[in-house]
């Protein structure tokens, strides 16, 4: 099997050139990192359920009209997806305060905000992804306001629908944090979902008992984080038959 170029490798996923130009392939690792690496562990089988649970949930954007760069899943831990010059912002939407927002203002965590907040950060791991404000964006030349104004209306947009997607399944969607690239065709620009959809970048809580069931299991020591990310699966109706292993599997299809 022909080496695939290795484009860059993330804490999380490992991209390589895709087999068609202006295509790329996203690996999703099992590595786990919190506070920018302060802390780093493996979870087994966690890129195999995020590669799954990204797909389904890019998919289901996808048809109601979100355009991201998800192109298709091509085994258990590779995605297919369109290569886009990602847009160097974290986008957050909250809906219940928790993690930085409870910290930074106080809040009691699991207080339902007054509405619906869209944030941005800049990502620079040097810098420890600080909060920006617009208007930074804006001057520094991150996103022009055209490019911000259409992030922040399809964050909302992404927010209503799977704020009734998780409800739908016995999930609070508390918040969650989004990447955009520019997909070019041509002299034409189109700002589209990237990066992944998954508990590593969402807070999902049991909306009876608010058991964590993403990412802080891990960065708070919490214990069971696979079972947690498996959970979320399950009832999104995606969970690998039983005996079907979460492991990387030498026989995954090359591309
Ligand atoms: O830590 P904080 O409360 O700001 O995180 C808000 C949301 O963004 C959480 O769902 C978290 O998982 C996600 N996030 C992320 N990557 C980061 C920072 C936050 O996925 N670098």
């Amino acid at each position: 099997m022909a080496r695939r170029r290795q484009l860059y490798e993330g804490k999380a996923k490992i991209l390589f050139e895709g087999p068609e130009p202006g295509t790329i392939v996203q690996y999703f690792k099992d590595d786990a990192t919190a506070g920018n690496g302060a802390k780093s562990g493996v979870i087994t089988g966690k890129g195999v359920l995020n590669n799954r649970i990204s797909e389904h949930l890019m998919l289901s954007l996808q048809e109601i009209g979100i355009p991201t760069h998800f192109i298709r899943r091509i085994n258990m831990r590779e995605q297919l997806v369109k290569e886009v010059e990602i847009i160097p912002l974290e986008v957050v939407v909250r809906n219940i305060a928790a993690g930085s927002i409870a910290k930074r203002f106080g809040i009691e965590e699991g207080k339902r905000l007054p509405r619906s907040i869209v944030e941005f950060y800049y990502k620079n791991d040097a810098l420890n992804d600080p909060l920006v404000s617009e208007d930074h964006i804006i001057a520094f030349g991150w996103a022009c306001p055209h490019d911000l104004e259409e992030m922040t209306g399809l964050a909302m947009r992404v927010n209503d629908f799977l704020c009734g997607l998780f409800a739908g399944i016995g999930i609070q969607l508390v918040d969650f944090k989004l990447e955009f690239g520019r997909a070019w065709e041509g002299e034409d620009m189109r700002i589209v979902l990237a990066d992944e959809i998954s508990p590593d970048n969402c807070r999902l809580w049991d909306t009876q008992t608010n058991e964590k069931l993403d990412k802080d299991r891990f960065r708070r020591d919490m214990g069971s984080v696979k079972e947690a990310y498996q959970e979320v699966a399950r009832r999104l109706g995606i969970l690998l038959e039983e005996g079907n292993s979460t492991e990387h599997k030498p026989t995954d299809t090359p591309v």
